[in-house]
């Protein structure tokens, strides 16, 4: 049988429960009533609460349904079973065969082997998990849309109680919270921004913010979002104001976007909703935007994943506009050393925060690709993400470190570990100003050869480390990025004014505009691209803007006016064949020629290269010769290609290494081939930034590289201390080899030539 459940319905079951937390007896007998209550109204022959006890483990505290000896018998820790599973994640967890989920712990004291479905939420508060609220059926009952949100409802007021203290007393959890302190955590987390900080502990969302979940009068709290919501608009027009931004920065087009989910009607509309079902103003927003998560979680679109976080940094405003409450950022007594830690954090949120103070980010969710990691790359800021479990296990206060080097946060960490880090990060400080000072010295090797450094760039705000880098130009400009932080599609205009304003910036240094790189796994969320089950070797990059040719049209016309009496250097990628490269050369003619004819002014010169990143091409190199005016190995592409290992794929993507004598043969033929034909050759990819490899790369023939701006001086330290005879000579050697790396002889030469790799 299935209930149904309207607004009305939900409503009816909040008053009565909010009847039921506030009668007379202890919260235990109250919390007993509750169960029983629920289970009736949601037609469920169990319902059961769980709720977190000192040691992260929860507790069975009441049921109706399951044996009744096995409460306060019954635990399990976070992550064990589905329930776990749910306090773990915060997620939701809906299953119609419970028993066959994989994480399914049976537990012979509840005899709950006789119930097949089941459907659980995580009982909040302030993003971290308190307990959990399952119900569950005999049948393998499909639980509705409603019944979860009505769960969701319940287990918001729940939290209440719970948070009350009547249940586990406050002392309890303070005394796992001192243990806390003494036990030392590591826990594995994603590079979002590589660097080290040590600090202190600030929680961006400070806990225990909603007090007050039920409301009698609707209006009157429709009447308080409204007000809350022209509240957190002003907000947002305070940072646009306060930022100093212009319109074509980066940071601006993520406000943009911001002020446009800030008048998102929808939202808003299924925030009253929620008002309608009994909820007070502030509670529908935070059901709103559970439901948000929980929603967005099933999509595997990157793009809309994360846009979860900036709602969620919108909801929160509007929670803090409703309540009262401030963020951490508004706190005028942070302490110095800030390492910033958050569920997921939205790019405005990140730029409250004092940048002077604030040494380090760490994230329980958040991506490489979300806004926030952009933001983080370009104030330098070390950051990590995908810290599973990093909520439940802080405290304000706790002494922790990013290790966005290692891929690690570390919490509470033992004063050996923490000298170890400082050291670390001092080594980084002094290595940092011993490169700074090789800032005006030429990259020459110790023989004479000069080696021309580049750094890749994909923001205009990475135009400031140019010149700070002393990098002789931008080797590699993703054009892609900027499209990808957007809403909508730049359009000429637009496109032409940002290229503009970077070549602006480089000042007269030559910049590589690589067309657009998208497909694949850069999705843009306005061109619908169909699901393709190898991205990588779809439709992406030149193949997806030769098949719609107006993209490319219009990016080379707003790269041709930009440049208009400058020079102008564009670039294919993934060029597999001549062909492929003669079709997007026609089409930039056509460009050319419209321009002409148009009158405006040209660029002068043009000049025209395709990324060498699918091996196929390098067959084709005495053909491409007559046509390009420069070549640029892609190797992270041609990696992946080469040795068919997915470089997404951390199971494969280190499997190979590219110090290998078949990948450093590969690449010393395509070096030859383009000497002999005399076509300047770059290489744009990670291997470039790597003192070893580079070193590796110079050996067998390259000379010019371009990486990101941090590797500039360590590989200008090492450029200065190499002979290269002695090397391309040994490399000869290398490459006939069959081992499957030559990395430690390289090391090895490395060392005994003191050349700093
Ligand atoms: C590469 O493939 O090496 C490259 C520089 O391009 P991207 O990393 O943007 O694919
Ligand atoms: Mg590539």
């Amino acid at each position: 049988m299935q209930a149904t459940l309207g607004p009305g319905a939900t409503r009816r079951l909040l008053k009565r429960l909010r009847d039921m937390m506030a009668a007379a007896g202890t919260a235990q007998q109250r919390l007993d009533r509750i169960v029983k209550i629920i289970a009736d109204d949601l037609i469920a022959e169990v319902c059961s609460v769980y709720v977190m006890r000192a040691g992260q483990v929860l507790e069975l505290f009441a049921t109706e349904g399951l044996n009744p000896d096995a409460v306060h018998k019954t635990r399990l820790r976070v992550g064990e079973g589905l329930v776990g599973e749910i306090a773990q994640t915060a997620r939701t967890l809906a299953l119609a065969d419970a028993q066959s989920h994989p994480n399914f712990a049976y537990r012979p004291e509840t005899g709950e082997e006789i119930f097949h479905s089941m459907l659980g939420v995580p009982i909040l508060r302030g993003g971290r998990a308190m307990g959990v609220l399952a119900i569950q059926n005999r049948t393998f009952r499909d639980y509705a849309e409603e019944e979860v949100e009505a769960l969701q409802t319940v287990a918001m007021v729940l939290a209440e109680l719970v948070a009350s203290g009547e249940l586990v007393s406050p002392d309890e959890m303070l005394r796992t919270e001192d243990a806390g302190l003494v036990a030392s955590e590591r826990i594995d987390a994603q590079r979002l921004n590589e660097g080290i900080a040590i600090g202190t502990i600030v929680l961006h969302q400070p806990r225990v913010s909603i007090l007050r979940m039920v409301a009698d009068d609707p209006a009157a709290e429709k009447k308080r979002l409204r007000e809350a919501a022209q509240g957190m608009r002003s907000d947002i027009e305070r940072i646009f104001a306060d930022s100093g931004l212009a319109a074509g920065d980066e940071r601006w087009e993520i406000l943009e976007t911001y002020r446009m989910f800030a008048e998102d009607r929808g939202w808003l509309q299924r925030i009253a909703d929620a008002i309608d079902t009994g909820l007070t103003a502030e509670a529908a927003v935070q059901k709103v935007q559970e439901d948000n998560r929980a929603r967005l979680a099933q999509v595997s679109d990157p793009y809309i994943r994360e846009r979860v976080a900036d709602f969620d940094d919108l909801a929160n405003r509007l929670v803090r506009h409703l309540t009262g409450d401030k963020t951490a950022a508004a706190r005028t007594d942070l302490p110095d050393d800030m390492i910033l830690v958050a569920r997921n954090l939205g790019p405005a949120e990140l730029l409250e925060y004092d940048r002077r103070k604030l040494k380090g980010v760490a994230l329980e969710e958040g991506s490489t690709t979300a806004h926030v990691a952009i933001i983080a790359h370009a104030l330098d800021l070390p950051m990590v993400g995908h810290a599973q479990g990093l909520l439940a296990r802080v405290e304000a206060g706790d002494p922790a470190i990013v290790d966005a080097v290692g891929g690690q946060i570390i919490l509470r960490p033992r004063e050996d570990v923490r000298d170890t880090f400082a050291a670390a990060l001092r080594a980084r400080a002094e290595r940092r100003a011993g490169y700074a000072a090789l800032k005006d010295l030429p990259a020459v090797t110790r023989d004479g050869t000069p080696v021309s450094l580049n750094m890749n760039a994909g923001l205009v705000i990475d135009l400031e480390h140019l010149a700070e880098s002393g990098a002789d130009g931008i080797g590699l400009y993703r054009t892609e990025i900027p499209f990808m932080i957007r809403s909508t599609m730049p359009d000429v205009v637009e496109q032409t004014d940002l290229y503009r304003r970077i070549l602006d910036r480089a000042d007269g240094k030559p910049v590589v505009f690589r067309t657009l790189d998208i497909g694949g796994d850069k999705l843009l969320p306005y061109l619908d691209a169909a699901p393709q089950e190898n991205p990588a070797m779809g439709v992406r990059a030149i193949r997806l803007t030769l098949d719609r040719p107006a993209i490319l049209r219009e990016q080379v016309r707003g790269l041709l006016r930009a440049a208009g009496g400058r020079r102008l250097d564009i670039m294919f990628p993934m060029v597999a064949e001549v062909a492929e490269f003669d079709a997007a050369r026609d089409l930039l003619d056509i460009e050319i020629a419209r321009e002409a004819k148009r009158g405006r002014v040209l660029p002068d010169p043009i000049r025209v290269g395709v990324m060498l990143e699918v091996p196929a091409l390098y067959w084709q190199l005495p053909q491409l010769a007559k046509r390009v005016d420069f070549v640029s190995v892609g190797s992270n592409d041609l990696m992946q290609f080469m040795f068919a290992a997915d470089r997404g794929n951390p199971d494969v993507s280190e499997r190979y290494d590219p110090l290998s004598p078949g990948m450093l043969g590969f690449l010393r033929a395509i070096a030859r081939e383009c000497d002999g034909a005399e076509i300047p050759l770059t290489l744009c990819g990670d291997m470039a930034a790597h003192p070893l490899e580079a070193m590796a790369l110079l050996g067998i023939g390259y000379r010019r590289l371009s990486m990101p701006f941090p590797a500039i001086g360590p590989i200008k330290a090492m450029v200065r201390a190499l002979d290269l005879p002695p090397l391309a000579k040994y490399l000869e050697e290398l490459c006939r080899l069959a081992d499957r790396s030559v990395r430690k002889k390289l090391a090895d030469f490395a060392r005994d030539h003191n050349i700093p790799v």
